[in-house]
C-alpha cells in the first residue's frame, strides 16, 4: 500500500492538476497535490438524483460528495489519550443530543485477531433504503448525493431507522436540550437546530459547511488527518493538508465500502489499516474513550453554527 500522498511526482506527470487549480476546485486550504491516471472502475457512477430540494452548486460545479477514511491514520485518538476528536467535533458542531453519536468510532476485531478503529458516519448511500421507506418523504437525497432529513416533515415512525443497515440514525425520544438562542436559529435540513422531540437525527455530511467550501467538522478536527472530503465530479479529495486524486487514492490503497453486498452503494470509502501511521501497534487493544457532549465541551450557538457563516 502507498501511504505517501504528499509527493506530487508519485504518480507521474500525466494527470497532474496545478495546486492552485485544486485549491480553487475544492475550496479549502491545502498543501501538497497529487494527480494520477483515473481508476474509473472504483468510482461507481453517481445517480445524483434530486428529490425536490435544489442541490447546491459550488463554483458552477455540481459536487458529488464522498468521504474517505484512512484507517492507517486513525488510531481512535487513544495514543493521544483522548476521546475521538472527530466525534467530539460532530457533537459540538451540531449540538448532538445526549446519548447519540452521529459519528461513532467503533472498535473492530479483524480476521487476524487484532483490533482497529472504524469511524462510522452516515454512509450517504447512493441507493439509500432509508429514503425508500419514509412514508412522508421527510428523508431525501440531494443532487449532491447527501441524504438529509426534513424535521418539519418527520413524523417519527422510525421506518428509516429500521431500514438503515449501518445504524446511522438515532431517535429523539425526549426533547433534546438545545443551545441558548436555538429558538431563533434558522432551521434547515442542512443544519438541523433546534432539535425536536419525536424526530430522527443523523450525520448530514455537514452540508452547511461543504456549501461554504469548508471541510466537515470531523475532518477538520481529526488530529491525524484521517478523514478526507472527496468530490466525484472533480475526482479529488482533501483532508485539509493533502490533496489527492480520489480515484487513484482509492484504487491504489484497496479502498472498500461497508456492506457493499447490500447494494446500498455507500459514498464513504475506507482505506484498510489500524492506525499504524501514528504509532498504534497491533496488539495494543485499548478501547476508545467516551466522547464528551457539546455541553461538556462548552459549545455555543454563534455565527460559526449559523449556516456555516
Ligand atoms: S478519525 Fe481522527 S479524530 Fe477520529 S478517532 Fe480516528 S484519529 Fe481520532
Ligand atoms: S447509511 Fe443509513 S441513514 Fe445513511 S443514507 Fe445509508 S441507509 Fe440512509
Ligand atoms: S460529516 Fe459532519 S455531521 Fe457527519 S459525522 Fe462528520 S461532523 Fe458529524
Amino acid at each position: 500500500m502507498d501511504s505517501d500522498t504528499s509527493d506530487p511526482n508519485q504518480s507521474g506527470e500525466a494527470g497532474k492538476i496545478s495546486r492552485r487549480r485544486l485549491l480553487a476546485l475544492i475550496g479549502v486550504a491545502g498543501a501538497a497535490a497529487v494527480a494520477a491516471p483515473l481508476v474509473p472502475s472504483m468510482m461507481g457512477k453517481s445517480t445524483g438524483t434530486a428529490s425536490g430540494e435544489a442541490g447546491k452548486k459550488a463554483g458552477g460545479v455540481l459536487r458529488q460528495w464522498t468521504l474517505v477514511i484512512d484507517l492507517r491514520k486513525c488510531e481512535g485518538c487513544v495514543t493521544q489519550d483522548k476521546p475521538p476528536a472527530c466525534t467530539e467535533a460532530c457533537n459540538t458542531e451540531h449540538f448532538v443530543p445526549a446519548g447519540q453519536q452521529w459519528l461513532r468510532v467503533m472498535n473492530v476485531k479483524s480476521e487476524a485477531g487484532h483490533t482497529y478503529y472504524l469511524p462510522r458516519p452516515c454512509m450517504q448511500c447512493e441507493n439509500p433504503p432509508c429514503v425508500k421507506v419514509c412514508p412522508v418523504g421527510a428523508t431525501y437525497r440531494t443532487e449532491e448525493g447527501v441524504t438529509l432529513i426534513n424535521h418539519e416533515r418527520c413524523i417519527g415512525c422510525r421506518m428509516c431507522m429500521a431500514a438503515c443497515p449501518y445504524g446511522a440514525r438515532s431517535f429523539n425520544w425526549n426533547q433534546p436540550q438545545n443551545p441558548p438562542g436555538a429558538t431563533f436559529a434558522k432551521y434547515s435540513p442542512e443544519f438541523p437546530v433546534p432539535h425536536r422531540q419525536g424526530t430522527v437525527e443523523k450525520c448530514m455530511l455537514c452540508a452547511h459547511r461543504t456549501a461554504d467550501g469548508k471541510l466537515p467538522a470531523c475532518a477538520e478536527k481529526c488530529p491525524m488527518k484521517a478523514i478526507y472530503l472527496g468530490d466525484l465530479t472533480e475526482d479529488i479529495a482533501t483532508n485539509g493538508t493533502d490533496i489527492v486524486k480520489l480515484s487513484t487514492f482509492l484504487g491504489e490503497n484497496s479502498a472498500y465500502r461497508l456492506k457493499e453486498e447490500l447494494g446500498t452503494r455507500p459514498r464513504v470509502w475506507y482505506i484498510p489499516g489500524h492506525g499504524q501511521e501514528y504509532g498504534h501497534h497491533v496488539g495494543d487493544e485499548r478501547a476508545t474513550q467516551n466522547p464528551r457532549s457539546w455541553q461538556e465541551l462548552g459549545a455555543t450557538l454563534d455565527k460559526t453554527h449559523e449556516g456555516g457563516k
